[in-house]
Order: structure tokens, then sequence, then C-alpha cells
């Protein structure tokens, strides 16, 4: 598994992170500090069931998260029909695998990656995010300098992941908003013939499905 080198804030999520989903990332002190406040007088009041917020928050830290995107990834990488599915519906082809949760009624668009087209995935607002695949982002995805700097120098952003995108292959930048969010299906990597669905989603991270990092493959993974 490769990818998680530029998240350095993953374990140490504070819960005020995630009440408000992907949305409205930057939050001002004063504004956590209303939030927190709010909370408790929801809570004492018996309007909000902190248990049920706990359990909603552990689900998107825990039971949610990148593995479920890389399961997608590997059935389309292993299964033609279903490949083809995923990129004309997105939003379906996922659901065909139990992953639901898309309650804000944003839609699912799976974007290629091919010899020719490296495809990246930004919001360019906030830090709007394919949740239900991917979990919680990572706390580059919503700085300011990754979403500004990405539309203006994608190569250049790419590069700064490890990730060489060579002049002639055409690199698509993917604006995420409240609507639509994104999916990067990686390339699928040469020496990986022999390999079992679950063995191939092992090889897919987080970052190659936002598009920033590419899936490699190690002779350990081969052998495993
Ligand atoms: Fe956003």
């Amino acid at each position: 598994m490769s990818g998680d080198d530029h998240d350095h804030d993953h374990d140490h999520h504070d819960h005020d992170d995630h009440h408000d989903h992907d949305d409205h990332s930057d939050v001002p002190p004063d504004v956590a500090l209303r939030a927190k406040a709010l909370f408790s007088l929801l809570a004492d009041k018996g309007i909000v069931d902190p248990d049920g917020v706990d359990r909603i928050v552990e689900a998107y830290e825990h039971r949610v998260g990148p593995h479920l995107g890389a399961k997608v990834v590997a059935r389309a990488w292993v299964d033609e029909g279903y490949r083809q599915r995923l990129l004309a519906d997105g939003t379906a082809a996922v659901q065909e695998l139990g992953i639901g949760g898309w309650r804000d009624g944003s839609r699912l668009v799976a974007v290629e990656n091919r010899a020719d087209v490296h495809n990246v995935v930004v919001c360019t607002l906030c830090s709007c995010y394919p949740l239900p695949l991917l979990g919680v982002p990572p706390v580059w995805y919503k700085s300011a300098p990754y979403r500004s700097r990405v539309v203006m120098d994608p190569r250049g952003v790419l590069a700064e992941f490890g990730t060489e995108v060579d002049p002639g292959v055409e690199v698509r930048v993917w604006d995420s908003n409240s609507e639509v969010r994104y999916l990067v299906v990686p390339q699928r990597p040469a020496g990986t013939e022999g390999m079992s669905e679950d063995e191939l989603a092992a090889l897919v991270g987080r970052n190659a499905m936002i598009g920033v990092e590419r899936v490699t493959v190690t002779p350990g993974d081969v052998a495993g």
C-alpha cells in the first residue's frame, strides 16, 4: 500500500472536523468553539445523541475508508463489464458493491487513468470528497495551497507527490463540488496479472484514487 506520506494528521483528528462532512474545512477557531458549544447544548437538551454522533464519526474514521474505493478499483481491473458500468454511472456501480451513503445527493463520477491521460481530483472551493469510498479526506487535500496550485500547476504538484507525468500525457484536473464527487481509477501496474482481486485491492492507496500517485507494485506484493 502506498500513499500516506503526505498525511501528517491521520490519527489525531479532532471530532469537530467531522460534523460538517467534507465541506467548510478551514474552520476558524471561534466557529469551532461555537460548534462545540452548540453541540453541548443540543446534547444537554437531549436533541442530539452524543453516542449517535460518535458512531457516525467512528464510521467515517474506521469503517468507511480507502479500502472501499480500492475494492471498486480492483473490481474494475478484473471485470471489464464492471469497469464499463463504473465509468458510465459511478454511483450505481459502487452501489452494486454495497457502497452507498451519498446522503447529500451528490453523485460519483469515475475517471480512468490511461497511458495518455492522468486524472487528478481537487475541490477548489472547499473539500468535497467521495467520503463513502475514501473516508475522511487527508489534511493536504483541504489545504489552500493544494486547492489552488493543483489547478495552476498540476504537473508541479504531482511531482511533489513523486508522480512525474510525461509531457506527452494529458493531465486532467477535476474540480469536485456539492453535486459531483470523483474517483480516479488508477492504471493497473504491470506484473500483477496473476494477482487475485483482493491482492490487487491491497495495492490501491488513497492517494492513487485522488490521482496524486500511481499504484505501484513491489516484488513482495507479487509474492504475497
Ligand atoms: Fe468542496
